[in-house]
């Protein structure tokens, strides 16, 4: 694989510390004609001049650098040019997409973990992460993980074991927003011989888990970095050795399983890329002033901006400047039907935004985790988490003016409330 410009992610001066600094480095990929836009390569196979080439391929002598490229579950150039974009977007040395985000995240894991390890976890994570750790890999694979509290940083130790492969968490937590304290992991993490693996869906641009240590960073390209709620997506940002593992023609969880990206979707997302950290500030702005209002009403609102954030103070270490607290917040209803009344409100007579799953969105999505993306832990994972039933999970976006925007929701929450 080619490097993700080298030089750019290795440079520690200050301005490379920026995301949105990194990709402005990295090289511009031209359309074949010369095109401002980058080419979407569609074959599924690629030639070559002459026969010998295809088993030095085969056996790994060659591979994308210098144009060589096998069939489209391998590499694809257009996957390629996204994937160093998302490299230097994360400060790692490379990273590879995937056709969601559940394929990064399952195929990390699998690349890491034999049959018979074991996995450490955030209790609180998205479902479907939950779910895989918590029910498929053990049955699938004989794969175990322990969910603890990330902010015990004794538990965490406690749960290694001698098989204990990967440290998993998302670095804001899906939806108690919790904050992982990434250098503590990291160095818990490595001192016991295993990975620390980051799920940075909630905030690119805004937290950069490689810089404080983790050595697997993903995101589902379905919310924020996409940000038009219409491609499934997904990407493995980490070191070249181990994108290259997950791509071993004999034993790459990516390679074999195959959940290969289609480069009219890798087109699609690196054209909205450029605006992903004007996009992240806009979010931000805007769901800092909606907590803000909220918990001046009285709402239980959780936002990682506000100073009444539990991890508040953690989070102004790791975040990167600029680029605010992110663009979701939790407010707790304090039951599921006033939760439900709470959207109705807000989507059904304001316009506010849209009851639906998913996230990062140009419009503000509305649900109530415990009874959707969170629908698949039990009652006593739900209570560990910090996940209540009357929790309902904002993904703000920024259409509209602020001001209408603060009033729909003064109205929403009023109208439950009194
Ligand atoms: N990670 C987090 C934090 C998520 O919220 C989600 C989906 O909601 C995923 C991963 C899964 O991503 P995808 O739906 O792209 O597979």
């Amino acid at each position: 694989m080619q490097p993700a410009e080298r030089s750019d992610t290795a440079d520690s001066s200050d301005a490379l510390r920026d995301p949105i600094a990194r990709l402005a480095r990295t090289r511009h990929e031209f359309g074949e004609h010369g095109g401002v836009n980058l080419s979407i390569e569609t074959s599924s196979t690629f030639t070559v001049l002459e026969a010998g080439r295809l088993p030095d391929i085969f056996q790994g002598r060659s591979g994308p650098t210098g144009g060589c490229y096998l069939y489209g579950r391998h590499f694809n150039p257009t996957v390629l040019a996204l994937s160093r974009l998302l490299a230097a977007l994360e400060a790692t040395e490379h990273a590879y997409c995937t056709a969601s985000g559940m394929a990064a995240i399952s195929g990390s894991l699998l690349q890491c973990c034999d049959s018979g390890d074991h996995i450490v976890a955030g209790q609180a994570l998205y479902g479907g992460s939950w779910a895989l750790l918590h029910d498929f890999l053990p049955r699938k694979a004989d794969i175990a993980t322990t969910f603890v509290d990330l902010s015990d940083l004794s538990a965490v130790e406690a749960a290694f074991t001698p098989r204990t492969r990967v440290l998993y968490c998302e670095s804001i937590a899906n939806p108690t927003l919790r904050i992982a304290n990434l250098p503590a992991l990291a160095r818990i993490a490595h001192d016991r011989g295993a990975r620390l693996i980051v799920d940075n869906t909630f905030a690119p641009c805004i937290v950069s888990p490689r810089l404080h240590g983790a050595d697997v960073v993903i995101h589902s390209l379905t919310k924020f970095i996409n940000g038009a709620s219409d491609i499934v997506a997904g990407c493995v940002c980490a070191d070249g050795a181990f994108i290259d593992s997950m791509y071993d023609l004999h034993a790459g969880s990516l390679m074999l399983l195959g959940p290969a990206m289609d480069p009219r979707a890798a087109y699609e997302v690196a054209t909205r890329l450029p605006n992903l950290g004007l996009r992240i500030r806009e979010h931000s702005r805007r769901t800092l002033a909606c907590g803000r209002m909220l918990q001046e009403l009285g709402a239980r609102v959780v936002y990682p901006g506000l100073p009444s954030h539990p991890d508040h103070a953690l989070f102004e270490r790791l975040a990167n400047p600029g680029y605010g607290g992110g663009g979701l917040l939790t407010v707790d209803l304090g039951s599921p039907d006033r939760a439900a009344r709470f959207m109705e409100h807000l989507q059904n007579r304001e316009s506010f935004g849209y009851m639906a799953v998913s996230l990062g969105f140009s419009e503000t999505l509305m649900s109530a985790s415990a009874s959707s993306t969170s629908s698949e832990l039990d009652e006593k994972s739900l209570a560990e988490a910090g996940i209540s039933s009357g929790l309902v999970r904002l993904s703000v976006g920024y259409t509209g003016l602020l001001e209408d925007r603060l009033a729909q929701l003064e109205r929403g929450y009023r109208a439950v409330s009194a």
